[in-house]
């Protein structure tokens, strides 16, 4: 088997298994690996990543233009390029709108928080590179800002973008980032996200070369510190380092993102008004059906 045959193959099976996963619907998403030194093999526009086969690839060289193929390359070819040239170790690159992950590039919410371990070590943060319109000039121009420092992140109001050193290590990416957007939601409806210190990101960070992770940049768990230091986007609009955030002490000594809730079932309180009352001031407060409806008669009660 030829090297080009692998990678055909290789590519049919990830858009097989994003498929499979939901990460895209439909002809979404979009796969590309280098083939050489100047040349890249990419999935065709107009196909199901769980249906294709090897020779629907199309081979383009750097700047776009198609060697080889009977389809066109994918739509999104604009933005794999932009990552190609900017990133000579990247070897593949993945798109896809895992639904999770896409919700929080929905909602604008980045998961760049200091979560789990595993997340720190691999990826590290998790931005959104802000709203383009899709398969236009835009977009890569907005993942450009964060592609020198990061191997994964959302595009906002579209979906996820990762690469790596090869198909698989790409890909895998993809499926972190749908994990972590998956514990990251649940932790939240759970209403409690308690996040790792800032030293223990730190050690994380050492832990990287232990394992051999390459990562495209280091961790700076101090925004704080990057902006007085001109890191960061400060200086030239690009990302030079992953912002995470992470408390200097630890979360379960008292830093919480979600008060705790008030509990309006206890005996000390007499009735869904002394709840909403007591509440006052504490910012949340969570009723049952039958609570709310007591409110709501005590208040047309008042109104007569
Ligand atoms: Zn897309």
């Amino acid at each position: 088997m030829t090297i080009e045959s692998r990678l055909r193959a290789d590519i049919v099976e990830v858009g097989r298994r994003m498929y499979a996963r939901e990460y895209t619907d439909a002809n979404a998403g979009n796969i590309s690996v280098r083939l050489g030194a100047d040349r890249l093999l990419m999935t065709p526009k107009n196909v199901c990543k769980g249906f294709m086969t090897p020779d629907m690839m199309c081979i383009t060289d750097l700047d776009g233009r198609k060697l080889q193929g009977d389809r066109d390359p994918s739509t999104e070819m604009l933005m794999h390029l932009e990552v190609y040239r900017h990133r000579p170790d990247v070897q593949a690159v993945v798109h896809a709108h895992p639904p999770t992950a896409t919700g929080f590039a929905v909602a604008g919410i980045p998961l760049d928080r200091a979560v789990l371990a595993e997340v720190l070590t691999t990826l590290g943060s998790i931005p959104i590179a802000e709203y383009a319109t899709p398969s236009t000039a835009e977009l890569p121009e907005a993942v450009h800002k964060y592609i020198k420092a990061h191997d994964g992140m959302l595009l906002a109001n579209h979906g996820a973008l990762t690469v790596g050193p090869d198909l698989f290590a790409a890909y895998y990416k993809m499926e972190t980032i749908e994990h972590f957007a998956k514990i990251s939601l649940v932790a939240r409806m759970l209403g409690r996200e308690n996040l790792i210190t800032r030293q223990e990101v730190e050690r994380l960070q050492g832990l990287r070369g232990m394992y051999g992770i390459k990562a495209p940049a280091p961790i700076c768990a101090d925004p704080a510190s990057v902006d007085a230091g001109g890191g960061s986007t400060a200086a030239t609009g690009v990302a030079d380092c992953q912002i995470v955030q992470a408390p200097s002490v630890p979360s379960s000594s008292g830093t919480r993102l979600v008060p705790d809730l008030i509990d309006i079932r206890g005996g000390s309180i007499r009735s869904a008004g002394d709840a909403l009352r007591q509440a006052q001031g504490e910012g949340e407060i969570r009723l049952t059906y039958r609570e709310l409806s007591a409110l709501i008669e005590d208040a047309i009660r008042n109104l007569r």
